[in-house]
């Protein structure tokens, strides 16, 4: 015997296989137990939810001879067994007449059809039509259609379907009685899925029942047509990757991570995990729609977690992320989930688009992005390059810290060149040019650069309070604990001097010092000469009234003379810094193998200035 597919091996035969649709069920059963019939009805539903099924089922009800002949026939329980019951399963009983209106729009065809309406049925009691897509009639068919159903014929029942009711005439949708049928859920299918697999015999992972339940989209018909091609392609099993292969959807478990890492507030994993994506070479658009979905499911989650669905077999996994995002960052991160599917139109790259749609839910929460490090330079990463103007004021607290000359702990500050005692608990007493903890987006200084302090070194007694008072420069740089108590260094300057609240011409001249001593009162700066024209001293001023705002109490002054080539000036090592973060940019771009493709397939290359490394302004 010949295979056959699981969709019309498993059609419902009576209205109580039909699964899913149990209020069509009970009204049409009633209906045919008291003999009080509807003459149309009007079913509104998508496709593969049974309507076409429903019309069979009604049409045996309706003809079948078990019952004997004659309209005490009628039962809601046809036997299946009868020449009429069989002729209908079969497809070929002449009084169930299905018509596709989306092919039969014109008024001759309707008139043709229903011209027929006034006769008796050939084989059975009644005669059955099915007009599917009725919506598609054509104004003047639908009045003939009217004609028929202000006054049918005793022996003729309508079944109407379509999947837009609001485009019939009002004057037919009155003559019907109105079923909506409905979307399957994916429970029901993977509920019937495993009826169905069990009764033949089949093996199958539940997950793989639940892809396939999804992406039937609430259609049985479906459903059970992607099952069989699920056990061709699992050559008798049905195995989730394979389904997963078939449907070609994205492994739900990505999907999961990155809401994950979006949980987590952990941009480097966010990242990574659609690295991984990236090598399935799947649709960003679809990722991101999958995201959004769990965004849905997730305040759903938080607000009715009974209401939560189990369409990935995930209900559990979903519960337990829902906890940990608040109620308006769900909401802010689907909003700005949907509005990146829109701009994706206009992303020159999908994956890029998806990373910025991503990254934006994390940049726009409330909450900031937090930053990784705590340590006692928290500015670095912030720090702008030397012709932008200074950090925001909103900047400034952490700041203080930075460019502190007293060894204190952030929190009480001590007026400087007071040392206090070493404090226990408080690492971060350390002062910033005697600690190598920069943030981890600061490259360290890699050139030679010996302090220019004249002190002597001399180790604080708070460095006992550091646990590795370790300088802040390559290993190279001998000089940075050897300033004494209270005073910057070369290097201390350099660290710090992103934290100054300088602007303008100010910050552009500072910018081109080297510290040359600090003797605790006046703070001596050497100027690139060739800036010499600019300087003046309101700019001195300038930067003893920031370094005060960070804790250190000097004088300064600012002497244009030939700089320490051994030593970088703000400005120099920002764009040292910016050198090699460009270079880098262009060698992992290199080593892409999909650039290196482009390049051999269209000698393509890159425009000068097109590459920008991420956080360039550092
Ligand atoms: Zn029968």
């Amino acid at each position: 015997m010949s295979y056959q597919v699981l969709a019309r091996k498993w059609r419902p035969r009576t209205f109580h296989e039909l699964v899913g649709q149990a209020h069509v069920q009970r009204a049409l059963v009633n209906a045919l137990d008291q003999g009080r019939l509807h003459h149309a009805y009007l079913f509104t539903g998508t496709r593969g939810v049974g309507k076409t099924t429903l019309a069979r089922i009604l049409a045996k009800c309706l003809n079948c001879t078990a019952g004997g002949q004659g309209d005490a026939g009628i039962t809601s329980t046809p036997c299946g067994q009868c020449d009429s019951c069989r002729a209908i399963d079969e497809g070929r009983f002449v009084d169930l007449i299905e018509v596709d209106a989306a092919s039969r729009t014109k008024v001759e065809d309707t008139r043709e059809l229903l011209d027929n309406v006034q006769y008796a049925p050939t084989q059975g009691r009644y005669k059955v039509y099915l007009i599917d897509e009725v919506h598609m009639l054509s104004t003047s068919s639908f009045n003939a259609l009217l004609k028929t159903l202000e006054e049918p014929p005793p022996h003729v029942k309508f079944l109407l379907a379509t999947t837009d009711p609001q485009k019939l005439p009002p004057t037919v949708l009155s003559r019907c009685l109105q079923f909506t049928l409905k979307h399957i859920p994916p429970e029901r299918v993977v509920e019937h899925l495993t009826f169905v697999l069990g009764e033949e015999g089949v093996a199958f992972e539940e997950g793989a029942l639940w892809l396939l339940g999804k992406a039937a989209d609430g259609s049985m018909r479906d459903a059970m047509s992607l099952t069989d091609q699920a056990i061709a392609f699992g050559q008798g099993a049905i195995h989730h990757a394979d389904v997963a292969a078939m449907l070609g959807t994205l492994d739900h478990r990505h999907v999961l991570a990155l809401v994950e890492a979006l949980a987590d507030v952990d941009v480097a994993r966010l990242l990574g995990e659609i690295a991984q994506l990236a090598e399935q070479g799947p649709d960003f658009a679809a990722v991101l729609d999958d995201v959004t979905a769990i965004l849905h499911r997730l305040a759903v989650a938080q607000m009715v977690p009974d209401a939560v669905d189990n369409g990935h077999g995930d209900r559990d996994t979903v519960l337990a992320l829902a906890a940990r995002f608040t109620a308006e960052d769900v909401q802010l991160y689907y909003q700005i989930g949907i509005q990146g599917r829109g701009d994706m139109a206009h992303a020159p790259a999908l994956r890029s688009a998806l990373e910025m749609t991503l990254l934006r839910m994390l940049a726009f929460r409330p909450q900031g992005v937090p930053r990784p490090p705590a340590t006692p330079l928290p500015l670095q990463s912030q720090r702008p390059s030397a012709e932008t103007p200074a950090a925001p004021p909103s900047s400034a607290p952490p700041a203080t810290s930075a460019l502190s000359a007293e060894p204190t702990p952030p929190v009480e500050p001590v007026p400087p060149a007071e040392p206090t005692p070493p404090s226990e608990q408080a690492p971060s007493a350390e002062p910033p040019w005697a600690t190598d903890e920069a943030p981890p987006m600061v490259e360290p200084l890699s050139s030679p650069h010996p302090s220019s302090g004249p002190e002597p070194a001399s180790p604080e007694p708070v460095a006992e309070s550091a646990p590795e008072p370790a300088p802040p420069v390559a290993a190279e740089a001998p000089a940075p604990d050897t300033a004494p108590p209270g005073r910057l260094d070369h290097a201390g300057w350099l660290e710090g001097f992103g934290a100054l609240k300088l602007g303008g011409l100010t910050r552009n001249l500072a910018a081109h010092c080297q510290l040359k001593s600090d003797d605790g009162e006046t703070l001596a700066l050497r100027l690139d000469p060739s800036q010499a024209a600019m300087q003046a001293e309101v700019h001195d001023t300038r930067i003893a009234k920031a370094l005060a705002s960070n804790g250190i109490e000097r004088r300064v002054t600012m002497s244009a003379e030939a700089l320490d080539l051994t030593l970088e000036t703000p400005q120099t090592r920002d764009a040292r810094v910016g050198q090699e973060r460009q270079a880098k940019a262009l060698d992992t771009l290199n080593r892409d193998p999909h650039i290196q493709e482009l390049k051999q397939a269209f000698g393509a290359t890159f425009m000068d200035n097109g590459v920008m490394p991420a956080g360039h302004a550092d």
